[in-house]
């Protein structure tokens, strides 16, 4: 499971950094998810290994337009190149009826299935074939939400010292169990779960949309593996830029992931005031300050790969 940054700036683009955009790619599928699509992130994709032909669910985290004004034109070449698979769209309402809009005025024609969901209307877990997402709500100037993102597609290995217990010799019913069919076998119904177990831990990530309060997301940051959110300020700047602009910053964050023990942290769409040489030292400082996981401070094109913690069967 890989997380890719594609734009790691709060607002407005740099000469470094253009506006926030991050992808989740998986080792057993090519299919991938996008979660937010700043302007110009079509272009951002060129300059990465993911390809939007295998782009299959975008998440927007809240209607401002830094998360979400590359969409028409990434639909656009998206049509113009012959994509055929359909792509799911969890969004604000007001961001689908703008898009809607957009593709009528300016005649564009999709010629995959664009299937659109109602963010304020997703409950629980939402289940596509190769990963699950949730949504969290956040805290921001307007409603903006979370994605934990969690692996589906994980190999199964045979509990073949249970198989051989239970009488039942290998065959092509081994198989099917494996790939997680339930099987007949003589009168009895051999239950894939039952003989078999996950050949790695499922990884989990979340990644948040623009949030004032890092506490949001304590209900679902027990078992994840990275959490990627926002510090677009140091806790000084922010006091000085005031509370109101609805962010986080670095001090804050760290203090979260310390408290829950979150492995690694991400931090990205920073304020422009920081992108110059050695300009993010500060937060760097002040989250080292108060987390002591992985802490790392996102780069446009940075890929961050979530290793695998194999299984084995308790005997
Ligand atoms: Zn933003
Ligand atoms: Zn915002």
């Amino acid at each position: 499971m890989h997380i890719h940054f594609l734009g790691t700036s709060s607002g407005v683009p740099s000469q470094t950094r253009n506006t926030s955009s991050t992808a989740i790619s998986f080792d057993k599928t090519k299919s991938w998810v996008m979660v937010d699509c700043g302007e110009a992130t079509q272009h951002q994709l060129q300059k990465s290994p993911l390809s939007f032909f295998y782009l299959d669910v975008i998440c927007i985290s809240h209607v401002h337009g830094d998360h979400c004004y590359g969409l028409p034109g990434l639909f656009s070449s998206m049509a113009m190149n012959g994509k055929k698979s359909a792509v799911h769209l969890i969004a604000p309402k007001e961001v689908i009826s703008w898009l809607h809009a957009t593709f009528h005025m300016s005649d564009t024609k999709l010629n995959f299935d664009l299937i659109t969901h109602d963010i304020s209307e997703m409950a629980g877990s939402s289940d596509f074939n190769f990963c699950d997402i949730e949504v969290i709500p956040l805290k921001h100037r307007v409603s903006s939400f979370g994605f934990k993102v969690s692996e589906k597609l994980i190999p199964k290995k045979l509990k073949i010292e249970k198989l051989t217990k239970d009488g039942i010799k290998s065959g092509p019913h081994y198989n099917k169990l494996q790939k997680g069919e339930d099987v007949e076998f003589g009168s009895e119904l051999l239950l894939s779960k039952d003989y078999t177990f996950q050949s790695w831990q499922t990884r989990r990530v979340i990644v948040c949309g623009d949030n004032e309060k890092p506490t949001l997301v304590a209900n679902w940051c027990y078992d994840i593996d990275v959490l990627v959110h926002e510090s677009t300020f140091t806790h000084s700047d922010l006091h000085k830029v005031g509370f109101h602009t609805g962010h986080s910053d670095a001090k804050r964050v760290a203090e979260f992931a310390q408290l829950h023990q979150i492995p690694t942290l991400i931090l990205t769409h920073f304020s422009v005031r920081y992108h110059g040489e050695h300009g993010l030292e500060c937060l760097r400082l002040e989250a080292n300050h108060c987390y002591c996981g992985n802490l790392i401070l996102a780069e446009d094109f940075f890929i961050f790969s979530i290793e695998k913690i194999k299984l084995h069967l308790e005997k």
